[in-house]
């Protein structure tokens, strides 16, 4: 590719990269319903000329720009869905009345997508080896990333390395955030059943109660995180859902919570989970309770560094040096079993206006951001692409 020419292409799909991203904001949809989301895409991807256009992983979408030179083989992952719920942007383009909310920014990165394999499919004469566009359903719930896994997105033909951008709205709109090794943090969903015995509220010798069981469980898996991890690592544990009971004379069978774990280090995962059982054992033993303990793993974003470090020159050479930033978040994202799978770099694009003072987080109703941040991210992803096949 040449890079000179690649602004002048960026500026003249400047208003179709944005009008693509208010349309699929207006009609955000919801994991594993993104079958507009997915028309529009596909629809784009033929218009274009890709190679390979199909549906993946149900409501996916993938598609194959090959290059005329020999080269390495790309993949670019973009997630598609939306969230439940109800905007309160007050955008001209918001998704009136629905209770379906593009709040993550994904909108954005399916039109930085589908712009970058505009002009990518423009310059095959001149772009070596091959990028394959993953449009990935089912990022914020269920695991999209993994069906487009097996539905053959890495293998024909093998992918060599893998990049994405998130839209990232704590950093503003003209930096990025490259990092070295982990930057999403691994996410571990835990529900746990305490087992005790029913019994008439007045009697309680009687029973065995799992909602005391349950308020000390709390309140001692609290201790795991500030007793059991290297303060100088990172670690989260919260319970999310508490729920037993039914009526406040009844002593219940049983108490379902459930929560959340985050950590960046394998090992510390695995030493919160085995210190968790260990309290769960004890604080149960204690009062004659059972308990259940069933644990899901999504694990943390690892970019390579390589990678990372190729993303952070195209990132420095386009934005300057001092928009580059490092850092990470407790966030998840399933881009981690891509990265598992090739090396590769997942960029955060800073996408918060400068001039406005309210910032809202992601997944907040009030949730947007700078739609300058489009143009760059379709630059610099063509600049991250052409420094990959090159190198
Ligand atoms: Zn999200
Ligand atoms: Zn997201």
């Amino acid at each position: 590719m040449n890079l000179p020419d690649v602004r002048p292409a960026v500026r003249a799909l400047s208003d179709d990269t944005i009008a693509t991203r208010r349309d699929l904001h207006r009609y955000a949809e919801l994991s594993t319903e993104e079958r507009r989301t997915q028309r529009v895409i596909l629809d784009r991807l033929r218009a274009i000329g890709a190679e390979d256009v199909r549906a993946c992983a149900d409501t996916g979408a993938t598609a194959l720009i090959r290059g005329k030179l020999p080269g390495p083989n790309i993949l670019w992952r973009a997630d598609i869905d939306g969230l439940p719920l109800q905007e309160e942007t007050g955008l001209p383009f918001a998704c009136d009345g629905a209770t379906v909310m593009h709040a993550c920014g994904h909108d954005g990165h399916v039109a930085i997508a589908l712009a970058i394999a505009a002009i990518l499919q423009q310059s095959r004469a001149t772009l070596a080896g091959s990028v394959r566009f993953a449009f990935q359903p089912a990022e914020e719930h269920v695991g999209g990333a993994q069906r487009m896994i097996d539905d053959g997105v890495l293998s024909s033909p093998p992918v060599d390395r893998v990049f994405g951008f998130h839209i990232w709205a704590p950093a503003r709109v003209g930096q990025a955030v490259v990092t070295a090794g982990p930057v999403f943090a691994a996410s571990t969903h835990f529900r746990i059943i305490i087992r005790g015995q029913g019994g008439h509220a007045s009697a309680p010798h009687t029973a065995v109660d799992p909602i005391v069981v349950a308020a000390h469980a709390v309140v001692a898996l609290q201790t795991v995180v500030s007793r059991a991890v290297n303060p100088e690592e990172t670690a989260v544990l919260t319970i999310g859902r508490i729920q037993g009971g039914v009526r406040g004379n009844i002593i219940p069978n049983e108490v379902m919570m459930s929560g959340t774990i985050r950590t960046f280090e394998r090992d510390v995962q695995e030493r919160v989970v085995e210190r968790a059982t260990q309290v769960l054992t004890g604080v149960t033993a204690a009062w004659g309770a059972a308990f259940q303990f069933d644990t899901s793993t999504l694990p943390a974003v690892v970019n390579d560094p390589a990678c990372a470090s190729l993303a952070a020159g195209a990132a420095a050479a386009l934005l300057g040096p001092e928009n580059v930033l490092e850092g990470r978040t407790t966030g998840g994202d399933d881009m981690a079993y891509f990265l598992e799978r090739a090396p590769g770099a997942y960029v955060m694009l800073g996408g918060r206006d400068p001039e406005r003072g309210d910032v809202w987080p992601h997944h907040h109703p009030k949730f947007d951001f700078d739609e300058r941040c489009l143009d760059i991210g379709v630059e610099l992803g063509l600049r991250i692409i052409e420094s990959a096949t090159r190198s």
